[in-house]
């Protein structure tokens, strides 16, 4: 069965090469290393086995339908199995009689549900290999880092969800975690403040105080759903509003969880890039546009400060050398929204 996932992945993933985006020069100068494709997924997202609204197949099946080659299950302190999912959706024979279907993965998680007083803290562990119960603690900061280390203990990998969700997460907070890469800038469900307000700052904002202060942290995009049966309501936590292309050498668990944890993704609601590089010299974004839509690019640094902007398609920043981090960020002219994964130039300093 190996094998023959193995060679109908190789098949199907030649035939995207052409309609993916190009897998483009590797920032890690790995010029021998075998192509890297872009990969779409979702790692936060809900089945009936906790508050969602529909089964796990019913949930694949919409990701599966719509262009996405990936899917972490995570219900709430339930670890959902996926063997019997990629069994059946997986890349199986069923592709070598439908070219135009893509293979897809399904990917073992949970949300590791916690909280310390009135402070909702929830934890993805990526891939664990076992439930990971709610570690508690008596902080914040403690809750987190006994979750976070317990998932490693799992050999899973975390991240960090909606932290202004009952604005249970500061900035302050974050940075102490040791162990973590991954932190959601962008969750789909109704209730999470992801652009702040009231006086509290929004998810980018707490990112470059994170990033100001040197520690290195990627931001991701997840629709955390739970509600599919209600594509019309506005206000339920649906499908399909931010997602992760994510550069990586297969479609297996290990490799998409190795780019990840590399940085080699960007975060989505809608914009797609064909190509992401970074040299010694120049940071350059190739934006896959729509004809309906004008774009520009900012390049961030210390403080949120935007070091650069242009609307030239490839985006260039040329380092200075004196950054501590850049980033990016492509705005739509309709609102959608890419971020580009944070290089540190200075991480010492
Ligand atoms: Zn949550
Ligand atoms: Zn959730």
């Amino acid at each position: 069965m190996r094998s023959l996932f193995t060679r109908i992945l190789v098949a199907t993933t030649a035939t995207f090469a052409v309609v993916a985006m190009a897998a483009g020069n590797s920032d890690l100068g790995e010029t021998q290393q075998p192509t890297r494709r872009w990969y779409k997924g979702n790692t936060h997202t809900h089945t009936v086995n906790s508050d969602g609204d529909s089964t796990p197949s019913e949930v694949v099946r919409w990701y599966r339908e719509r262009d996405y080659h990936f899917l972490v299950l995570s219900d709430h302190n339930v670890l959902t199995s996926v063997d019997g999912l990629n069994a059946l959706y997986g890349a199986d024979e069923q592709y070598s009689a439908c070219p135009q279907c893509r293979p897809f993965l399904v990917i073992r998680g949970e949300e590791v549900t916690d909280a310390f007083e009135d402070k909702d803290i929830h934890i993805n562990g990526l891939d664990v290999q076992s439930l990971v119960e709610p570690q508690g603690g008596n902080s914040v900061v403690e809750v987190m880092q006994r979750n976070v280390d317990a998932i490693r203990a799992a050999a899973g990998v975390p991240h960090i969800n909606h932290p202004n969700f009952g604005w249970s997460i500061t900035a302050e907070d974050l940075r102490q975690v040791r162990d973590n890469r991954l932190f959601e800038v962008f969750n789909g469900h109704p209730h999470v403040n992801n652009k702040g307000g009231g006086g509290r700052p929004g998810l980018e904002a707490m990112w470059d105080a994170i990033l100001t202060s040197g520690v290195l942290l990627y931001g991701i995009a997840v629709d955390d759903a739970h509600v599919f049966k209600q594509p019309w309501n506005r206000g339920a936590s649906r499908p399909g509003q931010g997602w992760i292309m994510v550069r990586a050498r297969r479609l297996t668990a290990t490799d998409i969880l190795t780019a990840m944890t590399a940085g080699e993704f960007y975060a989505s609601t809608g914009v797609s890039l064909k190509d992401y590089r970074v040299t010694e010299q120049v940071m350059e974004v190739t934006i896959d546009e729509s004809p309906w839509s004008k774009y520009r690019t900012q390049f961030i640094g210390v403080g949120g400060r935007i070091l650069e902007e242009t609307t030239a398609n490839p985006a260039v920043y040329e380092f200075i050398g004196q950054e501590r981090y850049v980033r990016a960020k492509v705005l739509e002219s309709n609102g959608l929204i890419a971020w580009l994964q944070p290089t540190m130039r200075n991480p010492s300093q």
